[in-house]
Formats: structure tokens, C-alpha cells, sequence
């Protein structure tokens, strides 16, 4: 057994070679998240991989000769992050939508400016956000990308894919269009049968479009080329304001609902309605609904996390974890308080949440057998959170507890992708941050030139509704020195 030592920080490039491709790696003395069906923690304890696949999981294990060896003491050793549905292409506009509403967010993409986006438009967010995912150790991430009005557009999104070292699969739809037209074009068709081959678990194929409740059901056009396709649907389903148990009552009626659908958000749906994942950061900011876990905890129904769009929020699943068990608890408690009850113990566990976070999403995407958890066999996608110079990463008595309420995004030190060492020692290997920066950078040029300053400054910036303050009905008792003696004033009175 030999074991090479690892470069130190500060000398880029070495780390690249040190991982050069099948050379087997081995994370040793880490507190190893299994997230198999028993749940398994092991401490101190070893990953092996070989090739694309985790060969061994355990402690102590001897390696072949050769292998690159990570240390993870300190660290925790878990399976690679799976965001169900995240809109990439809206990442080249980082932050701008901070302060809106849904209704905000629909009036600027789907009304006003999404038409204006490029197929370059559509490349640069897509790298960026490509980048971004691995860089946070989300290993697999759907790219919900309705914003493909042309092939071109379609092109240039699976381009931006294919340039980085990720697990991605490619949802595609198209705000300004019915599904019933865009799915029906020969050149789509066409473009799916050029970009991609079937079994190819680097890079999936899905449909994305909602159904609005319309009674003719004019999507089924688009759920029979899907079906004919073999491509899963993803769909945003109960989305207050937009779409409804209208929508999936048709699904169903009409022999649609498959186990591979997935249904974003569902938090507005009644209890006969059908619901599969959670974009919780966003629910809470944009006001689809609440965010619905502690609802499909009752109905038994899986859960996947997803951060939707980084318009408004970060797109690491650390945020979207924390974010559902605060949602989660907050609700259990405030329904028990309208019950003058007191909850006494959360429902909902930090390892529910990593679970959702790594298995939840490797079932809803019909991976679960390929990526989800560490067992050997299984497609080596494998985060290190580890971070030595941090005072957060000790002590670590709740791995589970860590990982959803302490980590965040600077602690992963190491990522592998299909059995690729794409980020190690915090640093990116394999990922163009330079090209990103620049495309996204004349992206934003061009976005600011076609809207002109006030429209950009205004989309920026929605107005804020104007606050009624209550009249303070409390008197301050004050010590008047002129008269020495105390009186009353009214705080509010003419203030
Ligand atoms: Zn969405």
C-alpha cells in the first residue's frame, strides 16, 4: 500500500495531476455518511474509489498501490447533493430579484425581458450556475430551463453543461410558447435525438412545462411526446396564484401521472393532490405556498430539495436545508399553538433533511439505484466538508446536525464527480471560472443595454408597499426636570 501526499495550498496545478484520471482515491479517517436504507454513520472510516465507482466503504481499507489519499479527519464523508430543480440560465442575473415577489419574477422573465435573453444569454448562466453547484457539492442538478425559445437556445444550455465536470440533466421548456408548439417542432425533436443517448447518467433528458388547469388540456399534446420520448415531466405544481389541483386532477384523469413526475413546490394543493419536492427558500421569499413538508409528512410522500433560481438566493442545498427545518418546525409549532398545545419534539430531523438533500433527490429523478448514497458499486459522486481553518467545524458531536444547521458552502473541501476529483482543497479543478465571469459579465452588459437604466433600476427595485404603522396606545411615564416631577406623554403624539 502506498499513498502520495496531497499538494499544499498555494501551488496551483499540482492538485491536477495528482488526481489524473483513473488513478484510485481514497478518503481516509472521516465520519462517513452512508445515507443507506439503515442509515448508517461510520466514524473514522474510509471511501474508496475506483474508476466512476465507490469500490469500498468501511475502516482501515487496504488500497492498490498508487491511490491518491484525502485526508478527511475532522471532516464528514457524505454522498454528493442532488437539486431537483434549479432555472440555471437565470443565474446571469445574480441577486437582481432580491427583493421580489412571484408576481415580480413572472413579469420580468415571462412577460417583459426573458424574450430578450440570447442563446449566449443562455450559455453564460448556465456555466456559471453549472460551476456553482459543483463548487457547493451539489453533484446532480436538474436545469428546469424554460427560458429555450429556439434549438439554438437549447444548444447552448447543454453546451454550458457539457463544459463542466457535474451530473446534469437537462429539462427543457419555453415560457413563451405552449408546450403543445415547441414539443411538436421537428427540430426539437431532432435536437433530442442529437444531444442525447440513452443511458447516459452524466447528462439526463426531461420535459419541463406546467399544466394550467385549461378544461381542453391542451399540455397533453406535450405528455404524449414526452411519453413517446421516454422523458419525464417535471411540472410546477400548486403554485398559489398559477397553477392548481385543476392541473393534476387533468394529469390524472388523463393518464399522466407516472411515478417519474415531478411536481416543484406543490404547496397549495389539497390532500388528494400528489406532491414531490420542496423548494423551500423560495417558497418562503416568493409565496408559492408554504413550504409544504410538514404536509407531505402526513401523505407519506418523497421529498426532494431543489433552490429554484439564484435571481433571488444561493444555490447551495446547505440554505435550502436550513431553510426547511426552520419552515418545517415553525409551522408544527404555530399549528400547535392555535391548539394551546406545545410541541415537545420536532417531527422533522436534520437527517430527514440530509436524506432529502442526497437520496430524495436521487428518487425523484429515478437515479437512486446509480448516485444518493455512499455503496460500493455505485457511481463515485462524494463531498468532503471539511474546513481546518474554521471554529465551526468543531466539535462534531451531530454529523447530521452539521451538515443541515452548520456547514455552509466555503466548507466543502473536496467534490468528486462520477469518480473525478473536480474540487479539492477548496479549490475548483476543471471548471472555467475566468470564461464564466466573462461571458456572464457581457451578458449583464447587454441585459442593461436592452433595458435602459430605468427599467433596469425598477426591475431591481419593485416598490415597496406602503406600511401602516398603528397608533401606539402606551404613555411614557418621563422625569420633567423643569417642573421636577414625572409626567405622561404620549410616545406617538406628534411624532
Ligand atoms: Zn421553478
Amino acid at each position: 500500500m502506498s499513498t502520495a501526499d496531497l499538494p499544499a495550498r498555494g501551488q496551483p496545478g499540482r492538485a491536477e495531476s495528482d488526481f489524473a484520471a483513473g488513478r484510485p482515491v481514497v478518503f481516509r479517517n472521516g465520519t462517513v455518511l452512508t445515507m443507506n436504507d439503515s442509515g448508517q454513520v461510520l466514524p473514522d472510516a474510509d471511501v474508496l474509489i475506483s474508476g466512476e465507482r465507490l469500490a469500498a466503504v468501511g475502516t482501515g481499507l487496504a488500497v492498490p498501490d498508487g491511490t491518491a489519499e484525502i485526508d478527511a479527519s475532522g471532516g464528514i464523508v457524505m454522498p454528493g447533493m442532488i437539486d431537483t430543480h434549479r432555472h440555471m440560465w437565470q443565474t446571469a442575473m445574480r441577486g437582481y430579484g432580491a427583493d421580489w415577489t412571484l408576481t415580480q419574477y413572472f413579469v420580468w422573465y415571462y412577460l417583459n425581458w426573458g424574450k430578450v435573453f440570447r442563446p449566449q444569454d443562455i450559455y453564460a448562466g448556465n456555466l456559471l450556475s453549472a460551476i456553482e453547484a459543483v463548487d457547493a457539492g451539489v453533484t446532480t442538478t436538474v436545469d428546469w430551463s424554460h427560458g429555450l425559445q429556439t434549438v439554438e437556445h437549447a444548444d447552448a444550455a447543454v453546451d454550458a453543461l457539457e463544459e463542466v465536470p457535474g451530473r446534469f440533466l437537462l429539462a427543457y421548456g419555453n415560457i413563451q410558447q405552449g408546450p403543445w408548439v415547441w414539443s411538436a417542432a421537428p427540430e426539437f425533436r431532432a435536437f433530442v435525438n442529437r444531444r442525447f443517448t440513452s443511458g447516459n447518467d452524466m447528462l439526463g433528458f426531461q420535459m419541463a412545462f406546467d399544466v394550467t388547469g385549461d378544461p381542453e388540456f391542451p399540455e397533453r399534446a406535450a405528455f404524449e411526446v414526452a411519453r413517446e420520448l421516454g422523458a419525464p415531466v417535471t411540472t410546477h405544481a400548486g403554485v398559489w396564484g398559477a397553477t392548481n389541483d385543476d392541473g393534476i386532477r387533468l394529469m390524472h384523469e388523463n393518464g399522466f401521472m407516472t411515478p417519474a413526475t415531478i411536481y416543484v413546490h406543490a404547496t397549495t394543493l389539497t390532500a388528494d393532490s400528489y406532491h414531490r419536492i420542496a423548494a423551500t427558500e423560495s417558497e418562503q421569499s416568493a409565496g408559492q405556498g408554504y413550504p409544504p413538508t410538514w404536509k407531505l409528512r402526513e401523505h407519506g410522500i418523497g421529498v426532494s430539495l431543489s433552490m429554484d433560481t439564484s435571481v433571488w438566493w444561493s444555490g447551495d442545498l446547505f440554505s435550502a436545508m436550513r431553510a426547511t427545518l426552520g419552515a418545517d418546525r415553525s409551522r408544527e409549532h404555530l399549528e400547535a399553538h392555535g391548539r394551546q398545545e406545545t410541541v415537545t419534539h420536532c417531527h422533522l430531523r436534520a437527517e430527514q433533511v440530509v436524506n432529502w438533500a442526497t437520496m430524495g433527490g436521487a428518487r425523484a429523478l429515478g437515479l437512486d439505484g446509480v448516485v444518493g448514497s455512499l455503496e460500493p458499486g455505485k457511481k463515485a459522486d462524494v463531498v468532503l466538508i471539511k474546513n481546518d481553518a474554521s471554529p465551526v467545524m468543531f466539535p462534531l458531536l451531530n454529523p447530521f446536525g452539521q451538515v443541515a444547521f452548520q456547514a455552509q458552502r466555503a466548507d466543502v473541501h473536496t467534490v468528486v464527480v462520477n469518480g473525478r476529483v473536480v474540487k479539492h482543497d477548496h479549490r475548483l479543478i476543471g471548471a472555467n471560472l475566468g470564461k464564466a465571469r466573462q461571458v456572464v459579465g457581457q451578458t449583464v452588459d447587454y441585459l442593461m443595454a436592452e433595458l435602459g437604466p430605468d427599467a433596469w433600476k425598477e426591475g431591481m427595485h419593485p416598490e415597496v408597499p406602503q406600511a401602516k404603522v398603528l397608533a401606539n396606545p402606551y404613555t411614557y411615564t418621563e422625569w420633567d426636570a423643569g417642573s421636577a416631577r414625572w409626567k405622561s406623554t404620549r410616545k406617538d403624539a406628534g411624532a
